[in-house]
């Protein structure tokens, strides 16, 4: 992945103040990190990115099921046998 340089728009490449928007202003910077501008065509690309980056996160810190959990209780419980609860 490339990463983004401060004062480029990683989208269109612009210098945070250059792109007509339909409203007639000049786009600004989306926020401090300066590298996604106000053209609604960026914004869209980076909120999608930032969805999708989300997806992925939550795909690794996924907790185990609930059949997993199941089957640890049971393992546990079977090294218990044998004593009176
Ligand atoms: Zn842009
Ligand atoms: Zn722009």
């Amino acid at each position: 992945m490339n990463s983004p340089t401060p004062g480029t728009c990683r989208f269109c490449g612009c210098n945070g103040d250059s792109c007509n928007l339909p409203s007639g202003d000049k786009c600004m910077w989306l926020g401090p990190s300066r590298t996604v501008c106000t053209n609604p065509a960026c914004m869209s690309a980076h909120f999608a990115e930032v969805a999708r980056k989300k997806a992925e996160i939550r795909k690794l810190t996924r907790r185990p099921n609930s059949a997993q959990i199941h089957e640890l209780i049971r393992r546990k419980k079977r090294g218990k046998k044998g004593r009176a609860a």
